[in-house]
């Protein structure tokens, strides 16, 4: 099994990055063969347009990712912009790519849709994408249900040139992350960076706690029972739970006589304690910068070796002239 998985580096991540992608790379660490992650900047470029912004957040993403467990002696951990090879690669692919098919993809639909202008980079996104697969010879792609689609635009690519071409490129698989852990956010719509409401995983614990306070409840008179399903504080609270503590809670809603300020605090509590660990290490990784700098830069060299390689045959099978 060979892993690879992206993460835009576009704001600061939250709980849906980490219960929805980030928690299944750290686990996806021990059980593949070969796990790269990356920092997608490039990608990142079509939202963030600032450059000391995009620096800082590349460079956050990194820190968290490592503070949060993402082990650099199992996985190989590198920013998209160090491999120069994967954008090669990209305009091979993006030859043989329809328009139509990049016209149907949700995510430039829904941006479009939004009234986000859009340009040839986000619309030729899933091409990038897919290079980014390719390049690395990866079977298995954790993503979000979200995803999905952009997974099976990079099989198409994948299969029309090697239909083309001859076999050049390995087919990867979505794999598809517990999707259940659909984050809510404060507001009970799905937590997203851009939807701005989100509660952020390495947030100050103080300005955690008042966020918390600020999730939206229903006017539910105090001593009315309340089914917890489908409630997102409940939801929120049993990201941190053990099942006793959620069972509990979930008597509590169906018995009613409780406020929803006692249920916020106690969640403060448990997010607060549940990333306190990686509060400290990323304290201590932020003091020795060059040691996060060393990481990236392993990453990139063994990153740039494989893509090299799959370039290299890539280039061969389409005819691209390469005297090196
Ligand atoms: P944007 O608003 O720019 O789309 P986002 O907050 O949705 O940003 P992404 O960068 O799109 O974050 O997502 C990174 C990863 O986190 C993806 O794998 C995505 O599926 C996952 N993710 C994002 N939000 C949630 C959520 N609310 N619940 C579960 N997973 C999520
Ligand atoms: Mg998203």
């Amino acid at each position: 099994m060979r892993v690879l998985s992206g993460i835009q580096p576009t704001g600061r991540f939250h709980w849906g990055n980490y219960f929805g992608a980030i928690r299944q790379y750290i686990d996806l660490q021990d059980e593949a063969d070969d796990a790269f992650y990356f920092i997608a900047n490039l990608h990142a470029l079509t939202t963030v347009r600032d450059p000391a912004e995009l620096r800082q957040l590349t460079l956050d993403a990194a820190l968290d990712l490592v503070a949060l467990g993402l082990d650099p002696d199992r996985a190989t951990l590198f920013v998209q912009s160090d491999v120069p090879e994967i954008s090669e690669l990209c305009w091979l692919l993006m030859t043989g790519t329809s328009m139509g098919l990049l016209e149907r993809c949700h995510a430039y639909k829904d941006k479009k849709a939004r009234g986000v202008a859009a340009d040839a980079g986000l619309f030729t996104y899933p091409v990038l994408q897919a290079a980014d697969i390719l390049g690395y010879d990866s079977d298995t792609v954790p993503v979000g249900d979200d995803q999905v689609q952009h997974i099976e635009v990079c099989r198409d690519l994948a299969g029309s040139f090697n239909h083309q071409f001859g076999e050049t490129f390995v087919m990867p698989k979505a794999y598809v992350i517990d999707t259940s852990a659909r984050v809510p956010g404060v507001d009970g719509e799905k937590m997203s960076k851009s939807y701005g409401n989100t509660l952020e995983v390495f947030e100050e614990p103080k300005l955690l706690r008042k966020a918390i306070m600020r999730i939206k409840t229903d006017s539910r008179p105090m001593d009315q029972p309340k089914e917890p399903e489908g409630d997102h504080l409940f939801d929120l609270y049993s990201l941190y739970a053990d099942d006793t503590q959620r069972d509990e809670l979930a008597a509590t809603y169906r018995r009613g006589g409780f406020g929803y300020g006692e249920v916020k605090k106690a969640l403060a509590e448990l997010a607060v304690e549940f990333f306190a660990e990686a509060r400290d290490r990323r304290l201590e990784l932020e003091a020795r910068p060059e040691t996060i700098r060393q990481i990236l830069g392993d990453g990139a060299a063994k990153a740039r070796a494989k893509a090299a390689e799959v370039l290299a045959r890539a280039q061969q099978a389409c005819g691209v002239w390469s005297s090196g």
